[in-house]
């Protein structure tokens, strides 16, 4: 049984037809990187996985809900699967096991104590235990994005997607965030992530999806996609055509 079921889907903005019907399954457990050009509609993917723009036609399965554009259907998916981006987006005025603490105590209406001790252990797993006091300000871009995920897991997702999570952070940092995916990605989560890091797609991911103007290019096993590219796109995007 697939995790995520994702029918013919089709997105478009205005004229703009972005997503020009996606088909993906993804089993629970799975972890997939997302590659291709910019403006590919790999984001808008994601964006329509969790809720956050409404598609025009086809269906996404989630744990065997359908995914419907009503409110109450948003908010239980938004439970089931989390996002996390490229910038940080924490609360600056919130220490670190605030902003972690924040979603479950809000939306899920968990006991402060509770929250705190979910949190704790949420920044351990990220290896921020030490920081859970300190302010966003007081973390480089790399805690923080770690800080992100913890907050993302805090509120026990099913899946996790992630949009260029390393994009924005200095070279020297965007190991360390990737350790943490990979350490995810070997606990068992079901990882959905667009990312440039191929070296990382190659060694962690289970399939890799290659789009390209708005359709699912190429699909399959790291080794096969990156090896073996059946396309010229794939081909010229790797920079091995
Ligand atoms: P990628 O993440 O692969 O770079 P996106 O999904 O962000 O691609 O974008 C795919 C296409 O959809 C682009 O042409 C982009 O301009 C367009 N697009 C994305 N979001 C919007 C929006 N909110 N309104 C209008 N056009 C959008
Ligand atoms: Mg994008």
């Amino acid at each position: 049984m697939s995790l995520i079921t994702i029918t013919e889907v089709r997105k478009s903005f205005g004229q703009n037809e972005v997503l020009k019907g996606i088909n993906l399954d993804v089993a629970p457990g799975e972890v997939i990187a997302i590659i291709g050009k910019s403006g590919s509609g790999k984001s808008t993917l994601l964006r329509c996985i969790n809720g956050l723009e409404t598609i025009n036609d086809g269906s996404i399965t989630v744990a065997g809900a359908q995914l419907l554009p009503d409110e109450v259907h948003l908010r239980a998916l938004r439970l089931k699967v989390g996002m996390i981006f490229q910038g940080f987006n924490l609360f600056p005025h919130l220490t670190a096991g605030r902003n972690v603490m924040l979603s479950p105590m809000v939306v899920k209406k968990v006991k402060e104590k509770e929250a705190e001790a979910e949190a704790r252990a949420r920044l351990e797993q990220v290896g921020l235990a030490h920081k859970f006091d300190a302010y966003p300000d007081q973390l480089s871009g790399g805690q923080q994005q770690r800080v992100a995920i913890a907050r993302a897991l805090a509120m026990k997702p099913l899946a996790l997607l992630c949009d260029e999570i390393t994009s924005a952070l200095d070279p020297e940092l965007v190991n360390e965030v990737l350790a943490v995916v990979k350490s995810l990605a070997e606990e068992g989560m079901t990882l959905l992530m667009v990312t440039h890091e191929m070296r990382f797609a190659r060694e962690v991911c289970d399939r890799v999806v290659f789009m390209h103007q708005g359709r699912v290019h190429e699909i399959g096993p790291p080794e096969e996609v990156f090896a073996h590219p059946q396309t010229t796109e794939l081909k010229q995007f790797l920079g091995t055509a």
